[in-house]
């Protein structure tokens, strides 16, 4: 259907894209905790690297072994902290028995609770969050700027299920913006913002189910509906709407209409104090209306050759690929340019569990193999139009390979150090190692910052605990070379108390 859209011209161009297609490795995932960014770039490296990104090559200098140099600047209780936490974090019996207490009504005592939110505050929040309060999240944005990085500032709160909460929400976002224009210039590359959070989830739910019948039935007149670039693909999965649903109502139509005013205002005030906006993707429930918000306040703010309001792929879905084709081709043909955050996606569990409780496949690729080659299809896709002057990326990734491929397509492509389009992204407090490989090596690096009241945050800390659970886990290479570097310094005293013995002798 989604071909309905797009000129022959822009077709022809399809398969440019699918040539993309490899098989990426499976390599487990680099992390390393918010260990402490104090820890400046070589500036001969990084000239190094400017200039040959000057001319095509296919070797990037990504150094994400040499723990020695890669920990110089962080202290070993620091690096005992924070491999104990990911240790902790990468102990199954552990996560599941803090998710079932944290899902439990021991939650509604408030003595357990106030236990319970301590120990999360000492442990994961500090090492996964920015802090608390603005001030705490300043602290955090200023030193990880003066290691080389930027902060991605991201008020931490969730789903809300009335406008009142929405509003709340919405004062967030702006005091967020406010917060990103109050510090040193280029210490914040975006601000990040939920849908979910200033657009009841319900009403999100019915309008992705009306999006969803029109893409069936495209005489559906749905007579709110903005301009908006193609949502769906033909591999889109449709099994969240399987009967005709009702119109919305007047008071429905008066929230959407409340909910997008949110957006265009948060919009405007990122407009005015030039800060970039990036929405979150979520759970593909809710996603079409995600896509719809983003994709209809884009077409307006997005101006020259900066986009304002960036979206987000996740690539773990089947349809992912052709749905950035589609969208940024849409936004070519109109001359807006457009901006994606590239990431794999959160919700593997959930979408699995709901597909399959209404009997329908996972709109998740089959296997993690097909994950990784989309992901890595669709930052090339990417790379390749920064590379032609269309667009903007943030490579948001933990996965070693596709950073190490993503850089090498770069340096190949000549997109150079400081291009604003281009931007590799982890999370505070996880791939330290590729944060800093990447950064040496002269990319642009963001750490996702999020930020606010411990409880509040919770949500954003259980998916961390999921992905870092097991054996395998995202923070497995992090981990390893923590606990490589911690032997080394051992070693090293060790050597140090035989001498000292030795001379005194
Ligand atoms: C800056 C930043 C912003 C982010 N924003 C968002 C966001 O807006 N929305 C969102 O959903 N997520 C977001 N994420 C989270 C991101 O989706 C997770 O970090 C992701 O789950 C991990 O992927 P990875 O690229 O780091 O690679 P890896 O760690 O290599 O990914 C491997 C993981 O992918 C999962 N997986 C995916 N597909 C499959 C499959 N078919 N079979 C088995 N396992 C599979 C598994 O859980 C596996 O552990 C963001 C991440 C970052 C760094």
């Amino acid at each position: 259907m989604a071909t309905k859209f797009l000129s022959p011209k822009l077709l022809n161009t399809l398969p440019s894209f699918t040539r993309f297609l490899n098989s990426a490795s499976t390599a487990p995932i680099a992390a390393v905790s918010p260990l402490n960014f104090d820890e400046k770039p070589e500036p001969a490296a990084a000239e190094k690297q400017l200039t040959s990104l000057n001319e095509p090559t296919t070797t990037t200098t990504l150094d994400l072994y040499d723990h020695q140099k890669l920990f110089a600047s962080v202290s070993t209780w620091k690096l005992v902290r924070s491999s104990a936490t990911l240790g902790l974090a990468s102990n199954e019996r552990f996560v599941d028995f803090g998710m079932w207490v944290m899902n439990s009504r021991l939650m509604e005592t408030s003595l357990v609770r106030d236990v319970i939110l301590k120990t999360v505050k000492h442990t994961f929040f500090q090492h996964f969050c920015a802090g608390e309060t603005t001030e705490e999240a300043a602290d955090c944005v200023r030193r990880i700027h003066d290691g080389g990085f930027r902060g991605m500032l991201v008020y931490a709160v969730e789903h809300t299920g009335d406008n009142a909460g929405c509003d709340r929400n919405l004062e967030g976002f702006i005091r967020s913006v406010e917060f990103a224009k109050s510090l040193p210039a280029s210490s914040v590359s975006f601000v990040i913002a939920k849908i979910t959070a200033i657009c009841p989830i319900g009403l999100l739910r019915k309008v992705s189910d009306l999006l969803r019948w029109q893409y069936k039935d495209p005489s559906f007149n749905l007579p709110w509906k903005l301009n908006t670039f193609p949502i769906f693909s033909d591999s889109s999965a449709l099994y969240h709407t399987l009967q005709k649903p009702a119109p919305l109502s007047p008071q429905e139509e008066l929230d959407l209409q409340l909910a997008h005013q949110r957006l265009l205002r948060l919009c405007r005030k990122c407009v005015q104090d030039n800060v970039t906006l990036t929405i979150d993707a979520e759970d593909t429930s809710i996603q079409p209306a995600i896509d719809y918000f983003t994709y209809s306040s884009a077409i307006m703010y997005n101006r020259d050759d900066k986009p304002t309001v960036y979206g987000t792929i996740q690539a773990y879905l089947k349809d992912a690929r052709e749905r950035l084709f589609t969208a940024t081709k849409a936004a070519e043909s109109l001359g807006i340019p457009m901006g994606f955050k590239l990431v794999r996606g959160a919700y593997m569990s959930s979408e699995s569990k709901s597909a399959s409780l209404l009997g329908y496949d996972s709109p998740i690729h089959n296997s993690i193999q097909e994950t990784h080659a989309c992901y890595n299809d669709c930052a090339s896709f990417m790379l390749e139009r920064i590379a032609d002057g269309y667009d903007a990326v943030v490579l948001a990734t933990h996965n070693v390979e596709s950073g190490k491929l993503a850089a090498s397509k770069a340096c190949d492509l000549g997109i150079r150090k400081g291009n604003q389009k281009l931007e590799f992204a982890q999370l505070y407090g996880m791939s330290d190692a590729l944060s800093f490989g990447l950064r040496n090596a002269g990319f642009q690096v963001s750490k996702y910052l999020p930020y606010g009241p411990v409880d509040m945050v919770m949500p954003y800390l259980l998916r961390r605990a999921e992905e870092n659970r097991g054996l395998l886990s995202a923070s497995s290479l992090d981990r390893v070379l923590m606990v490589n570097e911690l032997m080394r310094r051992l070693k090293e005293l060790q050597f140090a108390c035989q001498v000292r013995d030795g001379i005194s002798k």
